[in-house]
């Protein structure tokens, strides 16, 4: 009887505690649930070929599926991820879903279909980076992806060494390197020299410049000559307007991402796009 009652009321202090804890859960501890749940979910956002219109491939953007607030933005969570070093797993959920869905849909891609992923810095200064990039690239059916790493420019990137050895590792086994957000960071341009770069994407503030007015694009100007200097592939981002469009064709900027032409979709969304689409 006594024992009975001891249980009983030891039950009801847990279930106390853990009512009172949850109500002062962190945004850490939500995320890491949201994670473990399977609610950040993978979004797909078309980048196309800006003179034939035809799909050069996709860049991998998370959303939170929030049962009941819907689609969360990952401004909101990326940087909570960043801070607490749940980008790592959030990030290899993201990988794992991707790899998924790819290989439901291995005829349906075009031949050379590019699939880029955002890597924080956090990530890859992880011992589990250049493992992860490896297997990734391993587990899909389709041989013929090319593989992309974005890489953010924005958050001051640490380029040491390591950092550095990673990425060229990755380049050499066939990764495509991109710097995202490009003439938006702070850590200057000595690692250009150092990083063996694919491509950049520039950054929306950039493109969203683009108007009737002549002025209004002397910074893109200046972006789009250094990146050919440096012999850089081009990828525009934020392409809302026809105008954008015309620019960016003009000035050879061959590749566009942006509501103009595609919003960030769900992979259902994606599949009705890719049979309803002209191959390259
Ligand atoms: P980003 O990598 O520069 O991604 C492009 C952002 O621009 C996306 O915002 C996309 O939805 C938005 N965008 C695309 N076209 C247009 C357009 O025409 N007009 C406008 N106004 N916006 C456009 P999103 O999806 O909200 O992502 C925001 C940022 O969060 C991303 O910027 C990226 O830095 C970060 N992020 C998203 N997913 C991940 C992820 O899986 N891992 C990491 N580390 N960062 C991520
Ligand atoms: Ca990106
Ligand atoms: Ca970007
Ligand atoms: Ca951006």
């Amino acid at each position: 009887g006594m024992l009975l009652f001891i249980l009983l009321i030891s039950c009801a202090v847990a279930y106390a505690l853990h009512k009172y804890f949850n109500k002062y859960t962190t945004p850490e501890d939500t995320l890491r649930s949201a994670i473990d749940n399977g609610e950040i979910v993978p979004f797909y956002q078309p980048i196309v070929n800006g003179r034939t219109g035809t799909l050069r491939g996709v860049e991998v953007l998370a959303r939170w599926k929030h049962p009941t607030a819907g689609f969360i933005s990952p401004a909101s969570f990326i940087p909570i991820a960043e801070k607490s070093g749940l980008i790592v797993q959030l990030t290899q959920s993201l990988m794992a879903q991707v790899i998924a869905n790819m290989n439901a849909i291995t005829s349906k891609l075009p031949e050379g279909f590019h699939l880029g992923i955002n890597f924080s810095a956090t990530h890859i200064n992880s011992p589990a980076f250049l493992d992860d990039c490896m297997k990734y690239r391993d587990s899909f059916q389709c041989k013929d992806l090319t593989h992309v790493i974005e890489v953010t420019e924005r958050e001051p990137l640490n380029v040491d060494e390591q950092l550095i050895t990673k990425l060229n590792i990755l380049h050499d086994s066939g990764f495509a390197i991109a710097l995202d957000d490009f003439g938006t960071g702070y850590s200057g341009l000595s690692y250009l020299n150092d990083l063996q770069i694919d491509y950049i994407k520039i950054d929306q503030s950039f493109v969203g410049r683009v108007n009737e007015n002549a002025e209004s694009t002397i910074l893109l100007d200046c972006v789009i000559d250094l990146a050919s200097r440096l012999s850089l592939s081009i990828v525009a981002e934020g392409v809302e307007t026809l105008a954008q469009v015309e620019y960016l064709n003009r000035h050879n900027i061959t590749f566009l991402q942006g509501y103009y032409f595609y919003k960030p979709v769900s992979f259902t969304d994606l599949v009705k796009i890719l049979l309803s689409r002209p191959r390259e």
